[in-house]
């Protein structure tokens, strides 16, 4: 098979890119491969923590995410990531995600430990299958996407490799 784009994986991560990539050039074909039709993605409950409204910080989630993290976090990714929430937050809704709303119609905002504040959103226990739901929704209208569940890859050649087998061949 040919595509221009080859992604690997139909968790969160997999299909945000699919939705960007395929959206963006709806003349080129992606091709997504998933080992099985189940993510993690799928499982995750509580929800996801982001700094929503003025009490809150993008300090104080990232003092909790270091502390939690017990001197095992890029401090820099936790930065990058705690800032980019909102944005990610903003892009699941236009996306179709729906979560909780409280009675004053904000996002119903749970607290989960290792969390100072309460930053969780969430759609009931099932975010991640709510979260997957709308992406897979939001996938079948583009018709430059293509899946290959039940396809494990066992293996990537890229170029890379085949210089290296290039060279070798020339020296034997
Ligand atoms: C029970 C549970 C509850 C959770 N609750 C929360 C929560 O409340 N909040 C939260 O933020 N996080 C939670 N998480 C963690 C969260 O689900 C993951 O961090 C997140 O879904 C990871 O997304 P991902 O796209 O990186 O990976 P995944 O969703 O794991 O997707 C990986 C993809 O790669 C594919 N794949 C892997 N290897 C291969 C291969 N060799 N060949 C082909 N395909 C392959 C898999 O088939 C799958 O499609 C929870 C996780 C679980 C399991």
């Amino acid at each position: 098979m040919k595509t221009d784009f080859l992604v690997i994986g139909s968790g969160i991560a997999g299909l945000t890119y699919v939705i960007k990539i395929a959206e963006k050039f709806p003349n080129k074909k992606v091709l997504v491969v998933a080992k099985n039709q189940e993510s993690n993605t799928q499982f995750a409950q509580g929800g996801v923590a982001i700094v929503q409204n003025d009490s809150d910080s993008f300090k104080k989630h990232y003092n909790d995410t270091l502390l939690a993290g017990d001197g095992l976090c890029d401090e820099e990714i936790v930065e990058m990531v705690i800032k980019e929430g909102p944005n990610c937050l903003a892009e699941m809704v236009d996306w179709g995600v729906e979560f909780d709303l409280n009675s004053g119609g904000y996002f119903d905002l749970g607290k989960e430990g290792g969390h100072s504040e309460n930053r969780v959103v969430h759609y009931k226990d099932i975010t991640g299958a709510e979260i997957s739901r709308a992406m897979h929704l939001r996938l079948k209208k583009l018709k430059n996407v293509t899946f290959l569940t039940n396809h494990f890859v066992v293996d990537l050649i890229s170029d890379h490799h085949l210089q290296i087998e290039k060279a070798k061949n020339k020296r034997t």
